[in-house]
């Protein structure tokens, strides 16, 4: 049976980090294997009208190859998946990747020191080294609405977009009101005749400093790398100090925190003509509970004639149409399903992985707590880098936690190698005592001292606990996955 060093599962941005690291570290006999046909994850599947990143691209991109060609601050998704590729090739990553490759389960052999990795349809491999890199935000959710099932006309989920489907004189209903809905209702607006947006809960929204980025500027970084550089550094310490400030010490910082949501009010005010509509968008949580997002063309949207905000819960859905509480029915012939994704039931983790001693990861987090050391690495499961790990995130910017990880990946590796070990398996006490200082530190933040309850946010999971991020600087998560302990692991 074919025996590889490593397997990466996904290939997105995180599972390509992860292979760039692998590679650097000396190991070429590596497989990444992906469910879908393409590389890219997120910005491969996700290509809904109005698709783009809400963190600047000069920070949203690995470090260490920086693009100076950004057309705009906040590149669109088409551009995101194109510098995917260009990281492929120029890590020579291509030849490695390998596509419609599910994986169904992984399971540690503690006589041969590797994991036996199945696949849908029957093909076993072996790796020493197992790195899932399966994302937060991969498992679409279907609401579970009486009746969704039943509605004859056309059904589109944001995460799965029918290219195809024209929207163009449609009565269009839309369900959701999260980032991705605050992306796609604008457009949706314009091509439908008629466009019904279902909201359970208002999301917090501020202006979106965005614009393309003239040629002139794009040489600049392309001659000067300093210079983007430069900008990258005070984007990210501007975004490190909203998360810290306004976040993570929340307690101490209610003021910083109230500045968030006055200017999203703010920006409300100002482009929101209805009262009563205003009221119906204004979030009744506190700023950060769940992920805010930036939106120009968000709220004007609801000055449109064609466009009717619905608060009232849907009871349930017929075949041509919406049914609220009160009775109420409109007429629908295109649903679009901007729900999000389910975090808590399908993932944590996105496949089954069985460690030694029998140990389930999935099982195991629900039995106990969701934890895993510095959100990589989880006792009794040697040889395995969960990168969607609870407390992995450091919010934000998501290639603040790839470089993270690859970091925390390179000390473990060298460690290992220095003591010409081949299997590594973080402590019990080390793993404790880093749940033990998460749970701490959230102590202080929105989280736990804000107004959460009403935000419905999936930073929770299913016992009330915000284990989903790393509440610590990124500086911290940065400078830790360089110098963390090495006896935090035990090397054979
Ligand atoms: P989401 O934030 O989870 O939003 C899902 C929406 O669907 C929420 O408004 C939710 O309402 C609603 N919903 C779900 N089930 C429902 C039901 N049964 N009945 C009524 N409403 C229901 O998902 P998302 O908008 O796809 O965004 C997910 C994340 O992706 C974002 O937080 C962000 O991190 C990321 N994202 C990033 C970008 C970007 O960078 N450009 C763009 C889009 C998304 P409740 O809030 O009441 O549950």
């Amino acid at each position: 049976m074919r025996r590889y060093d490593a397997l990466v599962v996904g290939a997105g941005f995180g599972g390509l980090g992860a292979a760039i690291e692998l590679k650097r570290l000396g190991y070429d006999d590596i497989l990444v294997v992906d469910r879908e046909d393409d590389l890219g994850g997120t910005w491969h599947v996700n290509r809904y009208p109005g698709l783009a990143v809400d963190i600047a691209s000069v920070t949203y991109s690995y470090s260490f190859a920086p693009n100076p060609y950004w057309s705009h601050v906040f590149a669109r998704g088409a551009e995101l998946k194109r510098y995917a590729e260009h990281v492929a090739d120029t890590f020579d990553l291509r030849r490695h990747l390998r596509f419609r490759t599910s994986v169904e389960g992984a399971e540690w052999d503690d006589t041969a020191k590797h994991w036996a990795v199945r696949f849908t349809g029957g093909e076993t491999v072996h790796a020493r080294y197992l790195l899932t890199a399966t994302g937060f935000l991969s498992q679409p959710k279907k609401p579970d609405i009486p009746g969704v099932d039943d509605f004859a006309g056309t059904v589109v989920h944001s995460a799965a977009w029918d290219d195809g489907v024209d929207l163009t004189g449609r009565r269009v209903a839309v369900i959701g009101t999260g980032a991705t809905a605050v992306q796609l209702i604008p457009k949706l607006a314009r091509a439908a005749a008629d466009l019904t947006v279902y909201q359970r809960t208002p999301i917090w929204v501020t202006p979106k400093l965005d614009g393309r980025i003239p040629g002139s500027v794009q040489r600049l970084f392309a001659r000067f790398p300093a210079t983007q550089r430069a900008v990258r550094a005070v984007n990210s310490a501007v975004l490190e100090l909203i998360m810290v400030v306004g976040v993570l010490n929340y307690r101490r910082a209610r003021l910083a925190n109230k500045g968030a949501e006055l200017l999203a009010l703010g920006h409300l005010r100002r482009q929101v003509r209805d009262p009563k509509t205003r009221a119906a968008l204004t979030p009744n949580y506190s700023f950060g509970c769940k992920r805010p997002t930036f939106s120009n063309d968000y709220y004007p949207t609801f000055n449109r004639p064609n466009v009717h905000l619905e608060t009232t819960p849907i009871d349930h859905i017929a075949a041509d149409g919406i049914i609220t509480a009160d009775g109420r029915k409109t007429d629908v012939d295109t649903l679009v399903l901007a729900t999000g994704f389910d975090l808590w039931d399908a993932n944590f983790p996105a496949i089954e992985v069985i460690g030694r001693e029998g140990r389930d990861l999935g099982a195991w987090w629900r039995e106990t707590r969701f934890q895993a050391y510095c959100g990589v690495t989880v006792p009794r499961f040697p040889n395995l880098i969960s990168l969607n790990s609870p407390y992995s995130y450091n919010g934000l910017s998501y290639f603040w936690t790839i470089e993270a990880q690859m970091k925390h990946m390179n000390r473990l590796f060298t460690e290992m190698k220095r003591r010409g070990a081949t299997t590594f398996e973080v402590t019990d006490a080390a793993n404790d005592a880093f749940l033990a200082r998460m749970t701490d530190k959230l102590q202080d933040s929105v989280f736990y001292v804000g107004n959460c309850a009403p935000a419905r946010s999936y930073y929770f999971n299913h016992h009330g606990e915000a284990a989903l991020l790393r509440p610590t600087s990124t500086r911290n998560g940065l400078h830790e996955a360089a110098n963390f302990p090495l006896d935090s692991y035990t090397y054979a």
